[in-house]
């Protein structure tokens, strides 16, 4: 591995080398400190597979200290005392400042993630900057509601929505910065305080966002980051008997174990987890519709999407123009580094999430499903796979069941109409994060809307957010909901208050 930044032939801004270069220390209590242990990790760009930049290894004394400040700032200290209009105000200035930095930070989400500068540029700033906006918006709108209740006597009762407290915050690499405004959008909103761990692969653009909001004024403690391997900073946080909420998003596997650790103070968790989403094609689907949708439903950021549309599974009298558009498609895609600007596709992003879909792709072929397109590591250096596309792909097969996170589309075909018949080839998995259906047919839509078992159901199309739409999953996809009231609420607790106008009746003052 070499250390130099190989930034030729497409130069960065002198703002994104020079923030490479600064040494990278952990932000707690509003200040940026070395890791209690010296532990250090290699920021690698997947695109060259060379060092770009190196940041701390939290340890768990580093989780104490991060959480001793995130209580002090919410149980006292400015933050505790700021009303919701103020919490909003600074979640634009945060807004606003990201987008006068966006092309940093885009450079640095390129350089660590390699997912496309066009998309950083397009997508992961814009996003994440306004859904700030929009989070800014409920910091003065988390109301309780007044309540009458039925007791004898005169009562005025209501309930209180109050912070959760300190929440800590846990992210992957695929969406690495707008992942982190997911997150702590709704709980700054809320009025909590946050230990944010980003992935040990993707580290940079959370510590630059750290950087801003302390520029744009949130008071210290308020947001702490802690860079750090999931094993050590991760584990530590979801055992801490000082925090109060876990939120995480990752794989279902470490879920399990962030919900075991997390049972020593019944702390509340929040998962969202893996996906194997499926995109049905019903008989009547518009053939071009479904491949416009369908292929960066799948290829999208090179399939690592938790809502990636894994599994095409496709009417037998649609199939035979849409996998040959599928494979004509995929065979086209542009792959390369994020930095040329007719990149579609960058690397995957790790030597192990490379071997990780390299073994899926070869326990696709030793159990007998049928590669019809890609399949290969491109020749060159970096983590490049080729768009791969299975057909002939039946429901035992591993590559069916197991969530694959990167650019791999498993096809197969129904007969029939039923649609109980086909909502159960799409139910059928552990995973219900998301699902599409393409049909013109309005009865067929909203019947198959109710049927599917998924947090998210689109129609004729894959992948459609926004900061008001709540994303999660059903089955082993997850707990709860982010974004819309639902994601801010869940930083939240329900105070339920009543008050006697006049003496209780008799049962309630038996001991008095
Ligand atoms: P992962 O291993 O679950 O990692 C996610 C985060 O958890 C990372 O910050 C990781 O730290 C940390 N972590 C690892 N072990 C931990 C532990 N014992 N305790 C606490 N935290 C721990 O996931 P990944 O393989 O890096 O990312 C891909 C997975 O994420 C896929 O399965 C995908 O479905 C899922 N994902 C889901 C969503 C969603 O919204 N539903 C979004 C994106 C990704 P390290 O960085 O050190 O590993
Ligand atoms: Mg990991």
């Amino acid at each position: 591995m070499q250390s130099a930044p190989a930034l030729d032939p497409y130069p960065i801004t002198a703002a994104t080398a020079a923030f490479l270069k600064r040494s990278h220390e952990l932000l707690i209590g509003g200040r940026w400190v070395g890791p209690h242990a010296g532990g250090t990790i290699e920021v690698i760009d997947p695109a060259t597979a060379r060092r770009i930049a190196t940041v701390s290894a939290a340890t768990a004394p580093d989780v104490d200290a991060a959480v001793a400040a995130a209580r002090a700032a919410f149980e006292a200290g400015p933050w505790s005392a700021m009303s919701g209009g103020a919490r909003a105000k600074l979640l634009w200035a945060l807004a606003d400042r990201i987008a006068a930095d966006a092309r940093v930070l885009a450079e640095l989400e390129t350089l660590d993630n390699g997912k496309p500068l066009s998309e950083t540029l397009a997508i992961d700033i814009p996003v994440g900057a306004e859904l700030l906006r929009y989070m800014g918006g409920w910091a003065t709108k988390l109301n309780g509601e007044s309540v009458h209740i039925g007791e004898p006597g005169d009562f005025q009762a209501y309930t209180l929505r109050e912070p959760v407290g300190v929440v800590g915050q846990i992210i992957p690499w695929n969406f690495p910065l707008l992942m982190a405004l997911l997150k702590i959008g709704p709980a700054l909103a809320a009025g909590c305080t946050i230990i944010l761990k980003p992935a040990e692969q993707t580290p940079l653009t959370a510590l630059r966002l750290g950087a801003l909001m302390l520029e744009v004024g949130f008071p210290p403690g308020v947001i702490n980051i802690l860079t750090g391997y999931g094993e050590t900073a991760g584990a530590a946080m979801s055992a801490h008997g000082g925090i109060d909420k876990i939120a995480f998003t990752g794989s279902t596997e470490v879920g399990r174990r962030v919900v075991a650790a997390a049972a020593g103070n019944l702390k509340r968790v929040s998962l969202e987890l893996g996906g194997k989403s499926p995109m049905i094609v019903m008989p009547d689907a518009d053939v071009d519709a479904v491949l416009a949708g369908a292929v960066p439903g799948i290829f999208f950021n090179a399939g690592q999407s938790c809502m990636a549309g894994s599994r095409l599974i496709v009417h037998e009298t649609l199939a035979a123009p849409i996998i040959e558009g599928m494979i004509a498609r995929a065979k086209g895609i542009r792959i390369g580094s994020g930095f040329d600007p007719s990149t579609q596709v960058g690397p995957l992003v790790s030597q192990q999430q490379l071997e990780r879909v390299q073994a899926h792709i070869a326990s696709g072929l030793s159990e007998g499903a049928t590669l019809v397109a890609g399949g290969q590591r491109v020749d060159r250096e970096g983590y490049f796979l080729e768009p791969t596309i299975f057909t002939g792909v039946t429901p035992t097969m591993t590559i069916a069941r197991e969530e694959i996170f990167g650019p791999v589309l498993c096809v197969s075909t129904f007969t029939g109409t039923n649609l109980d018949d086909i909502a159960a080839l799409g139910n059928d998995t552990a995973y219900g994060l998301a699902a599409s259906v393409w049909t013109n047919n309005l009865t067929v839509a909203h019947r198959m809307i109710r049927k599917l078992k998924s947090g998210q159901v689109w129609i004729n199309a894959h992948h459609v957010g926004g900061p008001d739409l709540p994303v999660g999953g059903y089955k082993q996809s997850g707990w709860g909901r982010e974004l819309g009231r639902a994601g801010v609420e869940m930083y939240t607790e329900v105070k339920a208050v009543a008050i006697a106008l006049e003496k209780p009746g008799p049962w309630l003052t038996l001991k008095g």
